[in-house]
């Protein structure tokens, strides 16, 4: 989901706190209303990919043999009598736990609500309706108008910062880069230096014993 959210401000991500919030406001208002218009397409009970998953359960219940205990229980076959599951339609629950983990209909509840004469649907939790759907991207995120129409007011604005030269390259010539890459070099020549008198003395003074 976090990264979900990080690819989808992907541009606004390096940008300065206002403009970014601005970009993220912007997306956000564009997003909902997406989806408001999609959702306004949708025809039915439930929201497009919910009902692919429910009707290639309801194909797969043919598969099943409910067998039915009360109104509410079930005992469902699968091909074997091992291969059997208990089917709970008033606590929603199936052995197989498809059901409790995704909130739509296994096959073999699907096949024990058609026992039932029953609609499957009702049986789907409600966060797959397109009414919750419409719920969620019911409000809207408000325009606003941008920087040129804002009230004036006659307080002094902030002064501008002073730019400063950077020590040790005053009265040199040439641009900044040239002067800092000369800079590097003379600091790693002199580094180098350091390094080959400390290794000398190192040989002299720890070397190992002559005999
Ligand atoms: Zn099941």
């Amino acid at each position: 989901m976090c990264e979900v959210f990080n690819s989808f401000i992907l541009e606004a991500r390096d940008k300065p706190i206002l403009t970014l919030v601005a970009m993220v406001k912007d997306l956000i208002m564009v997003r909902i209303q997406v989806n408001r218009d999609k959702a306004d397409k949708w025809k039915g009970k439930l929201c497009p990919k919910p009902r692919l998953k429910l009707t290639q359960n309801v194909k797969d219940a043919s598969a099943c043999m409910p067998t039915k205990s009360d109104r509410a229980h079930f005992q469902v076959y699968t091909g074997s009598t091992t291969n059997q599951c208990a089917v709970d339609l008033e606590k929603r629950k199936c052995t197989c736990r498809k059901w409790q983990l995704s909130g739509i209909p296994c096959k073999h509840t699907c096949a024990s609500i058609r026992l039932n004469r029953e609609d499957v649907d009702d049986y789907v939790d409600e966060c797959y309706y397109i009414d919750t759907y419409k719920k969620v991207y019911q409000h809207a995120i408000v325009p606003i108008y941008g920087p040129d129409f804002w009230p004036q007011t006659r307080r002094v604005g902030p002064l501008l910062l002073k730019t400063r030269r950077l020590e040790g390259l005053q009265g040199l010539g040439g641009s900044i880069q040239l002067k800092l890459q000369k800079m590097k070099k003379t600091a790693n020549a002199k580094l180098e230096n350091i390094y080959v008198q400390y290794a000398r003395n190192k040989v002299i003074t720890t070397g190992p014993a002559r005999y």
